[in-house]
């Protein structure tokens, strides 16, 4: 099972960089979040924990602790960068190799493959959160809150979830995790030429249906007499009978029912 530890940068009384309209410590819980519930929703033999999950202070030492007391195998720092200029870029602890590299690799090409943001480079610094951690860690600074054309994305719901997607596909790529088999999606389409509350309307219908050739049936759902002509697990195919029963002059209803 792979411990993936989430560090949203700032929160609480530490604001992180401002700009444009916009605050570091609220982007960084929300990309935090998505890639936690990415890896967590999408993958198997990943477990996932957070600094901090809602908008509340802790200290750098709190979180480089609370990795190490857990045993994470990868640490994950997510900021948001300010000072002039654009892009992304991502940094270990200067002098650190491989895993850690290799894991900066993976985590960085695909936040730059799927934002096709300008890459600043892998880069290696100082930072309290990559040395105090006793285990792989990375610290990702996604754009520039005082630049005007980042900020813009940054207020984008749909660009931060590929930020985050690029963070889980590569935590993911680092640790081979596997992807979850699909669940099996028992959702039925049903065709529905009317709804009566009267029985015998209903069954008028049906045998109207069944002359037309459909294989109606009447069903009694919430006090009213349903006339149904196919069951469907494929959208499309309801679809086409959907089509199949306007021809002969049905009016019809495609629901779903899971
Ligand atoms: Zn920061």
């Amino acid at each position: 099972m792979a411990k993936i530890f989430i560090d949203p940068g700032h929160g609480g009384t530490d604001s992180g960089a401002v700009g444009n309209g916009i605050r570091e410590k609220d982007i960084t819980l929300r990309i935090g979040t998505m890639v936690r519930d990415m890896l967590v929703s999408e993958y198997e033999g990943v477990t996932v924990r957070m600094s901090r999950t809602s908008d509340e202070t802790v200290s750098l030492s709190q979180r480089s602790n609370a990795a190490n007391s857990w045993g994470a195998d990868y640490f994950v720092s997510i900021h948001v960068n300010a000072g002039g200029g654009t892009g992304f870029e991502s940094f270990v602890y200067t002098g650190t190799g491989a895993p850690t590299t290799t894991y900066q690799t993976a985590v960085h090409n695909r936040v730059i493959n799927l934002t096709n943001w300008g890459d600043r480079g892998k880069k290696q610094a100082n930072f309290h959160v990559v040395r105090e951690t006793n285990m792989p860690a990375i610290l990702t600074e996604n754009g520039f809150i005082d630049n005007a054309s980042d900020a813009n994305k940054l207020k984008n719901a749909s660009f931060l979830s590929t930020l985050a997607r690029g963070h889980a596909e590569g935590i993911a790529d680092a640790f081979n995790l596997k992807r979850k088999e699909t669940t099996e999606d028992d959702t039925l389409y049903k065709v529905q030429i009317g709804a009566f509350r009267n029985k015998t309307n209903a069954d008028s219908l049906a045998a109207q249906a069944r002359r037309d050739g459909f294989d109606a049936a009447v069903l009694l759902r919430d006090n009213l007499y349903k006339v149904q002509i196919g069951a469907f697990a494929n959208r499309a195919n309801a679809e086409a009978m959907e089509d199949r029963a306007k021809e002969e002059g049905y009016s019809t209803i495609v629901l779903s029912e899971s």
